[in-house]
């Protein structure tokens, strides 16, 4: 007996959800992926086993990486779950990582090394530039103490894509292996594995696959991966152990599976092969440009450079004191779109996220809504309020 899939089905008419997200990652997915989640699945069973290989198999073709040579690990846990367990398995008791920082995901890959008690480097730069490779091939000559180098694809701090095939030379000039969070990337900006020698990569069930939040997903490099055996620091999030437990059991989690996640991650793939990434980068990049000039033209000013901007999520400086953001979460929502509640930004800033089941409609809308709720609260209080007016 195997699973099977439903066929995609683009009309969602019938879709129960009362709104759409604008957050990156959980974020809308589509209803065939959710209906996965009725079916009550085996965990030790053989087609339940060979859904787990086939999403391992399916996450390689993504990396454009051979099975000879890299491997899928999936990680009960959200996304910081699996750079945890990375960064936690992966460096040996007297080696050392430098973490390359520009956003709040860089920070907590600090904070996880510092609560293990891990050596680390860390090179900061503005969460609006991306890490200079000049800067670190010179504290790389300099510091040769430095066995990992880890950073951030895309920071979904700011919505920043980091050049890291400018990065990924000159750690492996030095000698170093490359660790790389391409949590909120993976799966729409392609990633050839083998051709930058990605050493150990993260990304999640909810992200860009567009399935639901469950577990993530830690490819890396075979050879990189036999030479940690025995420095992992914790018994669950063991990537070495975990992998070993899929080879020999063909599939199966060391602990208790996310059995309905992990069906509607394949059905995710599935799906996401149907549209295929280019397409769907394209379509992440469509609505991305949508929402980033309309919100320009009625005043948001996009907090980063277009150079820099990537096509996950952007975000725009609040400009007025005025401006109420819990008021303007609530309205959007009463309005069919949640937005993230909140920014990680240094100064007040408002993030829209454009990855999911979202196209070019919801984009016009969302701008529309942006220009409504502006005018509606510039009328309650007057000559008051600025309202992202630009200088
Ligand atoms: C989403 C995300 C993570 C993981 O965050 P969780 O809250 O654990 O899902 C890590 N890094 C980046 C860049 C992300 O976008």
């Amino acid at each position: 007996m195997t699973y099977s899939s439903s066929p995609m089905r683009l009309n969602i008419q019938t879709d129960p959800n009362p709104f759409k997200l604008l957050t990156p990652g959980p974020l809308t997915t589509s209803v065939t992926v959710r209906e996965q989640m009725l079916t009550d699945r085996c965990a030790w069973g053989e087609a339940y086993k060979a859904e787990v290989q086939d999403i391992r198999a399916r996450i390689l073709g993504l990396a454009h990486a051979s099975p000879d040579a890299y491997v899928t690990i999936l990680m009960q846990g959200s996304g910081t779950y699996g750079v945890e367990a990375v960064l936690s398995s992966v460096p040996g008791k007297d080696e050392k990582v430098l973490v390359l920082v520009n956003g709040a995901y860089s920070e907590r890959m600090c904070q996880i090394l510092a609560r293990y008690g891990i050596n680390y480097d860390r090179i900061d730069c503005p969460y609006t530039e991306w890490p200079d490779a000049e800067k670190l091939d010179a504290y790389l000559t300099e510091h040769t103490d430095i066995d990992y180098v880890a950073m951030v694809h895309n920071e979904t701090t700011t919505g920043i894509l980091n050049p890291i095939e400018n990065i990924a030379p000159i750690v492996k000039k030095h000698g170093a292996k490359f660790i790389v969070d391409c949590v909120s990337s993976f799966a729409a900006v392609p990633i050839d594995f083998p051709a930058l020698d990605i050493d150990f990569a993260v990304t999640s069930s909810n992200k860009c696959v567009q399935g639901v939040p469950g577990f993530s997903v830690v490819i890396a490099k075979i050879e990189s991966l036999e030479a940690t055996k025995g420095n992992a620091r914790t018994l669950s999030l063991d990537i070495y152990d975990q992998w070993k437990a899929f080879e020999k059991t063909n599939g199966r989690f060391r602990y208790t599976s996310p059995t309905h996640v992990v069906a509607a991650f394949h059905q995710a793939l599935i799906e996401l092969e149907a549209e295929t990434p280019e397409k769907r980068l394209e379509r992440y990049r469509t609505v991305n440009r949508m929402i980033r000039e309309g919100m320009s033209k009625i005043g948001f000013r996009p907090y980063l450079d277009e150079k820099v901007q990537g096509p996950i999520i952007t975000t725009f400086h609040v400009l007025c004191e005025h401006f109420d953001l819990p008021h303007l979460y609530k309205w959007m929502a009463e309005h069919g779109y949640e937005l993230f509640p909140g920014y990680l930004t240094p100064e007040p800033t408002v993030r829209v996220g454009n990855i999911g089941e979202l196209y070019p409609e919801d984009a016009e809308r969302i701008v529309a809504l942006f220009a409504q709720y502006v005018a509606e609260r510039r009328a309650a209080r007057g000559a008051a309020c600025c309202h992202n007016q630009q200088q």
